[in-house]
């Protein structure tokens, strides 16, 4: 089977078992603050167990893309190094919420496996958990009651809390798993040593491939369980590992998943996969073609790059494979952003969304591996003077704070640091790096800490009811509140029945205002509103709320009008924005980000170029156009997403949508977008559009930052002052650029004058110098107060001197600006046979000055502060010389 074929027949399966098949979420986790990135196939459904939403259906089976790179579950150190860990990898799983539980799980695992893929069965291993005895939670007698018949006793491992027993967090669903793990070792090995003694062992040839995890508990804060009312199964299948299996390799990078990336690796480098004289470069190839994927698939949704967080992470990734292939395959130049093509064709059925941005994935990938490449160079050099130093004072291991170094300013991944230590002889300081590594992390911890205690219920609800597309005032409960601890002061974190405040969601900040409390007659200011995966969180900093909340019965939960109405009409402007840039810069621009309150509206696009003054003009125009057209806004709710997609709706990638979307239109033939956000109900009220910047994120995205209505008013009134001043200083000509203009030509001929006339000054003085020179019998000396234009002037007189006068010594004094000033000039040809030097002398002579200086043996300069020792200054020139 190839692969394309073992997936469709997982989600064939499923389908024939009654499940909704769903696509994968992007692989950026999007309203979830304790996510990066989604990292298992349950991420996009936690609401459901959570209690916060409904599914679309009880049952529900997918594939999902997966990024194991950072926090809970991070596979990075051993991607490449061994066979079965990925970083991107994608997780087959089905799903059962409140539905079949364990006896369905497990016995359709069972028969997709062997009767679907015919996995042999004397190969399979499955686990249970074996119960905790502090933890109050038994063995799991169900699970082994169901296995026993299928895989008989002796292929069944208890597990213990480590392996087998699942949380979502500190908090929520949990409970115990069965995991299903496979031998795929050689016959010999397997008749020498039973696979059961290698279950959990590290084995590349005998691994976990599918995890049922069935959820049964709810984990309280004080660490207690409770059973769940009702029961769910979680399952997560490696896609790539069960390949590895279906196909009979050893190896998941031997699978059609990874072989097509590697064979052009081949191409490219000269080198083939699997010599054993290089295994080096085996490491190299697994990296590159493992880590193409985790990084050409977060750019497709969204993340890009960057040097702070999630961008971060997918920087380092980068810069490892980047790191490898020059190291181990020869690579000089860019060669990473060539695979993108490879893998957009490869995925093109399964995850379209690469195939559609394939050049602008490559395109900032080929900038990133520029830059990368540039900072690679200096720090092997930085770590080629490290090992001199050591070499030099014969030690053999390098600290770990410049193995850190290396990692955190370099980016070089510490194995790699290692292994070049290790070919030049040294070791390096593993302990001492993970305490630098520990002691970041720690401080990176710190500075997101946030410490929450559990929801307080206060009343059941089912969900949030969203009111504010058509109220800016509502009737309200409070169902549940929080208290929580933030680096910037306590907030009370509160959840509605029904609100209208909009939550911080697809660039557009969230409400401020206030909830009455109506029987207390108090009033709540809510400071912010945010999203936490569905829930709506109205967010607070007022002090001691608990009784308050408590008691509120009908609460009004009220928002800040003029705010919003501000921000409506940067939103609905970013959307005639929008539509004019592809008017006037091409279709190619895709929304990479944005933002916008109610001051500004910011707005990060893909594009190659600066776009130009008159560029930004036309689409200004186009904008103010639209607005004066003052066309009605057309909103439209609940339409399906394919019926929306097909009518030439816009969707942004990285963005999860539902089964059913809400479209802003404003005239069909202009802007026709998907959009949860706020809007103004004719472009009119938006007044008026102006950018006021334009510039470059990264590689191939720009950013562009406008206002509109008062603020775009207040703007040109400022900028109407400021040329209004300006007037004024120049007595209001009338042609005030060419008022401008004069000022800077009469300032340029000025100062041509001036250095004309400075320069007839130092003639004559010159010659003055010339006629009073004292001769004596190996040097001719001048010593003398001047009065020059500038300390420059010095340097000059003395040089021309030089050119008319013989075996010159020169010491001037001068004063500029009410400052003392000295200069000494030696002939060269005195310097060399006397082993006189200016430098040294100008500073002894500067004392009298009350200042100090230097310069070169022949000719040097002093700054002093005291002009009144300028005469004994010089007095003490002429009794050296
Ligand atoms: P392992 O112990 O092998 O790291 P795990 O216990 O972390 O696996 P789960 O969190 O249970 O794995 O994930 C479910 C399934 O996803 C696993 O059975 C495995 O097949 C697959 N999987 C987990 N991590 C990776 C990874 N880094 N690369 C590829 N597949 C993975
Ligand atoms: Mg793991």
């Amino acid at each position: 089977m190839t692969s394309h074929q073992i997936r469709q027949a997982f989600l064939d399966f499923f389908r024939s078992k009654e499940h909704l098949i769903v696509p994968s979420a992007p692989l950026v986790a999007k309203n979830d603050p304790t996510l990066m990135f989604n990292n298992s196939g349950m991420a996009q459904f936690k609401d459901f167990f959570l209690g916060n939403g409904t599914p679309p259906s009880r049952r529900i089976a997918d594939t999902q893309k997966c990024l194991r790179v950072s926090g809970k579950h991070n596979d990075l150190e051993d991607v490449g190094f061994d066979t079965y860990h990925h970083t991107m990898f994608e997780m087959l799983g089905n799903w059962s919420f409140g539905d079949y539980f364990k006896k369905e799980a497990i016995s359709w695992a069972w028969e997709l496996l062997t009767e679907v893929y015919k996995l042999p069965k004397d190969r399979l291993y499955v686990s249970v958990f074996e119960g905790d005895v502090k933890d109050g939670v038994p063995f799991d007698q169900e699970a082994w009651d169901l296995w026993k018949p299928i895989v008989g006793e002796d292929r069944i491992i208890l597990g213990n809390k480590k392996d087998n027993f699942w949380e979502m967090g500190d908090t929520g669903p949990c409970g115990p798993c069965s995991e299903i793990h496979i031998d795929l070792r050689p016959v010999a090995d397997v008749a020498e040593v039973s696979g059961k003694s290698l279950v959990n062992n590290d084995h590349p040839q005998v691994v976990e491939i599918w995890n049922l995890v069935f959820m049964q508990f709810e984990r309280k804060a004080d660490g207690s369980l409770n059973p769940l009312p009702a029961t769910h199964v979680d399952t997560g299948m490696g896609f790539e590992r069960l390949c590895m299996a279906v196909q009979a390799k050893i190896s998941n990078y031997d699978t059609d998943v990874f072989q097509n990336t590697i064979q052009v690796l081949e191409t490219l480098s000269g080198k083939k996969y699997g010599d054993s004289n290089e295994p080096f470069a085996d490491i190299a190839m697994r990296v590159i073609s493992d880590h193409i994927r985790a990084v050409a698939f977060a750019i497709t949704d969204g993340q890009l790059p960057s040097n702070n967080k999630a961008g971060y992470v997918i920087r380092r990734i980068l810069r490892r494979a980047v790191r490898y292939g020059y190291s181990y395959l020869g690579f000089q130049e860019p060669f990473f952003y060539k695979l993108v093509s490879v893998l957009s064709e490869q995925f093109k059925d399964v995850f379209p969304e690469l195939k559609s941005q394939e050049e602008f994935v490559a395109k900032v990938i080929l900038e990133e591996e520029k830059s990368f490449l540039r900072t690679l160079e200096s720090g092997l050099k930085r770590l080629d003077v490290i090992t001199a130093f050591m070499k030099e004072k014969a030690l053999n291991t390098i600290a770990g704070d410049e193995v850190f170094e290396l990692s955190d300013t370099f980016g070089f991944p510490v194995d790699l640091t290692a292994l070049i230590a290790r070919e030049k002889g040294f070791q390096i300081d593993e302990v001492g790096f993970q305490d630098a590594l520990a002691e970041q992390k720690k401080r990176s911890r710190q500075d997101a800490a946030k410490e929450a205690t559990d929801w307080i219920e206060l009343r059941e609800a089912d969900g949030v009811e969203f009111l504010g597309y058509d109220f800016e005032e509502t009737h309200s409960h409070i169902t549940k509140y929080r208290k929580v601890k933030t680096k910037t002061g306590d907030e009370y974190h509160i959840v509605l029945d029904r609100t209208p405040f909009y939550a911080e969601m697809g660039g557009q900040v969230g409400d401020t205002g206030v909830l009455v409390l109506n029987e207390e007659g108090k009033t709540v200011s809510i400071v912010d509103t945010k999203k936490e995966n569905d829930l709506f969180v109205h967010i607070s900093k007022d002090k001691n709320l608990d009784d308050a909340l408590q008691n509120a019965g009908i609460i009004t939960a009220k928002i800040d009008i003029a705010r919003r109405e501000k921000i409506k009409s940067n939103h609905s402007a970013t959307h005639l924005m929008l539509s004019s840039m592809r008017e006037v810069l091409g279709t190619h621009i895709g929304q990479k980000g944005s933002y916008l309150n109610d001051e500004v509206l910011r707005f990060d696009f893909s594009h190659f170029a600066k776009v130009s003054e008159e560029e930004l003009k036309k689409i200004e125009d186009r904008v103010n156009e639209k607005i004066r057209e003052d066309i009605l806004l057309d909103e439209r709710r609940n339409v399906p997403i394919q019926q929306a997609l097909d009518q030439g709706a816009t969707a942004t990638f990285g963005e999860k949508y539902g089964d059913f979307v809400r479209l802003i239109i404003f005239d069909p033939t202009f802007s026709f977008e998907l959009c949860g956000g706020t809007h103004v109900p004719s472009t009119g009220k938006i007044g008026v559009f102006k950018f006021i910047s334009e510039g470059s994120v990264s590689a191939g995205v720009r950013r562009v930052e406008a206002v509109t209505g008062e603020k775009a008013l207040l703007l040109m009134r400022e900028q109407e002052e400021t040329l209004n001043k300006i007037k004024d200083l120049l007595k209001n000509p009338t042609d005030l650029i060419k008022a401008v203009e004069n000022l800077i030509d009469e300032k340029t001929s000025l100062q041509k004058k001036i250095a004309a006339l400075e320069n007839e000054k130092i003639q004559a003085l010159k010659a003055s110098l010339i006629e009073d020179l004292e001769e004596h019998s190996t040097f001719n000396l001048i010593v003398k107060q001047v009065d020059v234009p500038s300390a420059e002037s010095l340097k000059q007189l003395s040089y021309e001197l030089r050119d008319q006068v013989e075996n010159l010594i020169a010491v001037f004094g001068t004063e500029i600006a009410g400052k003392p000033q000295l200069s000494v000039f030696i002939a060269e040809n005195i310097v060399q046979e006397t082993g006189l030097n200016a430098g040294k002398i100008v500073k002894e002579l500067a004392k009298e000055i009350r200042g100090g200086g230097g310069g070169q043996p022949f000719f040097a300069t002093a700054g002093g502060s005291d002009s009144t020792g300028l005469e004994s200054a010089l007095e003490k020139a002429r009794e050296l010389f």
